[in-house]
């Protein structure tokens, strides 16, 4: 006798019903089309960020080119450039400074509301 393979759906955690399937990670049509819409809006959020990383390193880099990492930059000149704090790619530690990277840049937020940029 064949013991039935007891599955679960991915999506919403029930029993994969024996008629689906075999190779079926969803429980019915329902949760096989939530997950190409979880996998579409990840997507879609992906390449929303990443725009928004080229965009700060694009800024990172203009103002780069002006003063390289010899002088600090006001933050309110980033802001005026609709820099987005919230968006990075990671942290690295540059002369034993942390610091919040970009793609070609990354930048040391100071308290003094004033940053130096990095060439990475
Ligand atoms: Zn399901």
């Amino acid at each position: 006798m064949i013991k039935p393979k007891i599955r679960f759906c991915i999506i919403c955690g029930r029993l994969i019903p024996d008629n689906r399937n075999g190779n079926s990670k969803f429980c019915s049509d329902n949760c096989y089309g939530d997950n190409k819409a979880v996998n579409a809006a990840e997507s879609y959020k992906k390449k929303a960020e990443h725009i928004v990383v080229v965009n700060n390193d694009e800024i990172l880099h203009d103002f780069y080119v002006l003063v390289q990492s010899k002088e600090y930059v006001p933050a309110k000149q980033l802001v005026a450039r609709n820099f987005n704090w919230s968006i990075h790619t990671g942290g690295v530690v540059i002369k034993n400074i942390k610091a919040i990277k970009m793609i070609r840049y990354a930048y040391t937020f100071f308290e003094n509301q004033t940053l130096i940029i990095w060439k990475l």
